[in-house]
């Protein structure tokens, strides 16, 4: 057996910025000692040496992340404040996000070309920070798929083993970390795509709370699941672009106008590693040996101990109704998904089919969405549309928005308890390129641990667990936190990574 082909990010040495992490790049791009444009020409470098064989980025924009660089670099030069603590820092942008200056595609053949008129409030305020933007990443066709298998433009593959996947659906954003293409990349969390793919390429993710970072110009999946969040390779990287991206933002209706906690003062006490003081909740529910590959189960009991080596009690919480968390998200996603992708009839947005005079409208937008939607995206809004007839609404809709209040109540009953609570993020270590592509349940049951907790509108966190002994490939710790206790993660995640050290 030939050793798998990896490309994961060097090991760190002064003369390559691609192996730095962001705070080291921006404190040195703020002093002036290294540019912006050197660190951001390095990572642009790294894409076009590697990305031939990873396939991360569904567009590149060399010349417009360059551009922004310059700005920063010409503005420290003018002796201008930094516009924020990641100024100069490259980012690598989920294909979810609008961008006038690129495409957004959402790895669909339907938005094929298209070129959005407005900038995604989450692509202003990176603008707005000073940080390039590398390219769009890509991702699971509309965030529908636990592998990236679901691109329209081939799959991204995992830097620790180019025949595996790196997880989805935000797997070009996380494999681009992983195998040192940028430091910084934003994901869309829905169902665990920021955290999963955060775990099988052994970076840090975070789902931050529903409402908290804006929908604005988010391509939607699930409206009342989705939300962006940032990723990086370590916790305290991962805070500063949370307080970049998160607050309220009068063009997204659910935008909550709570105050965002101070989650990079949290990253940095918890460097301490000290978690004297700190209940950590252990799912019941979640005790199912036979659901986990044995590497990863004995990774988390061994990150378990650390925690409590470092001072965390573990309490063990009850949530009996994550039981039917999985049902119930794979009802409310495809009935949100038949409604939101209605938009796409080959009337408004991207390609159109049928075209030639001799069809009716009606006969357009079928031609059109037979041909720009994949397999999965049609097989959800054929079971949403389903879901949410007449005569049927009531037995499955209406069911799970009930399960879900009832999940919701389950967490809320273990943050009385606890602080945070703790679980695998995923089941097993990443899989094989087409080892689940053709059983849409097992991909389905892949984000059992990470979905609960969407449907609550909570917040997570996924966080290097080390690796699987079985397997040799990395592992994820998840951290879940009540509504608006985002800093909670970044504290624990920040001395659990301490610890690890
Ligand atoms: N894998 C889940 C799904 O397919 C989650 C996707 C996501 O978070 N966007 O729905």
């Amino acid at each position: 057996m030939t050793a798998p082909e990896r490309l994961t990010v060097g090991e760190r040495t002064d003369d390559d910025y691609t192996t730095w992490t962001a705070a080291e790049l921006v404190e040195k791009i703020h002093s002036r000692e290294i540019s912006s444009v050197e660190v951001t020409q390095a990572h642009l470098d790294r894409i076009g040496e590697i990305d031939g064989k990873i396939n991360a980025f569904l567009h590149v924009g060399a010349d417009e992340a360059i551009a922004a660089a310059t700005n920063v670099d010409e503005a420290l030069a003018a002796g201008v404040e930094p516009t924020s603590a990641l100024a100069g820092v490259p980012l690598a942008l989920k294909d979810v996000f609008t961008t006038t200056d690129a495409p957004t595609t959402c790895a669909s053949k339907m938005l094929e070309g298209y070129r959005s008129p407005y900038d995604a409030t989450v692509t202003m305020r990176l603008r707005a920070a000073g940080i390039p933007i590398l390219g769009k990443t890509n991702m699971d066709e509309f965030a529908m798929g636990s592998s990236t298998e679901n691109s329209a433009y081939g799959p991204t593959r995992n830097p620790w083993d180019l025949d595996r996947t790196p997880g989805g659906s935000g797997g070009g954003s996380s494999a681009a970390l992983a195998s040192g293409m940028a430091p910084l990349a934003i994901g869309t969390d829905t169902g665990g795509s920021i955290r999963q793919p955060a775990a099988l390429t052994n970076t840090v993710g975070v789902k931050p709370t529903y409402g908290t970072v804006s929908r604005y110009g988010l391509v939607a999946c699930a409206s009342s699941l989705d939300q962006g969040g940032p990723t990086a390779r370590t916790v305290l990287d991962t805070a500063l672009l949370h307080q970049v991206i998160a607050g309220h933002d009068a063009n997204d209706s659910t935008s909550s106008r709570r105050e965002i906690p101070d989650v990079v003062a949290a990253a940095r006490d918890g460097a301490n590693g000290d978690l004297k003081g700190t209940k950590v909740g252990v799912i019941k529910q979640f005790e199912r040996p036979e659901a986990f590959q044995p590497g990863v189960l004995e990774a988390y009991r061994s990150n378990l101990s650390q925690l409590e080596s470092q001072g965390a009690e573990l309490v063990e919480i009850d949530c009996p109704n994550f039981d039917h968390a999985l049902n119930a998200y794979y009802l409310i996603l495809p009935c949100e998904v038949s409604s939101n992708l209605a938009r796409f009839d080959g009337m408004r947005y991207g390609q159109r089919q049928g075209d030639d005079g001799t069809h009716s409208a009606d006969e357009v937008m079928s031609l059109t969405r037979a041909a720009g939607f994949g397999p999965e995206v049609k097989r959800r809004i054929m079971l949403g549309t389903y879901a949410l007839s007449v005569g049927y609404y009531d037995a499955y809709y209406l069911q799970a928005q009930r399960v879900r209040n009832l999940i919701a109540q389950d967490f809320a009953a273990a943050y009385d308890k606890v602080d945070v609570i703790a679980a695998p993020t995923t089941p097993s270590t990443a899989f094989k390129l087409g080892e689940k592509a053709e059983d849409p349940l097992a991909m389905y049951m892949f984000d059992l641990f990470t979905l609960p907790l969407n449907l609550a509108g909570v917040c997570g966190m996924s966080v290097p667990g080390g690796l699987a002994s079985d397997s040799n490939l990395p592992t994820g710790l998840q951290l879940m936190g009540p509504a608006h206790g985002d800093d909670r993660l970044y504290r624990v995640g920040a001395a659990f990574e301490a610890g690890r050290a």
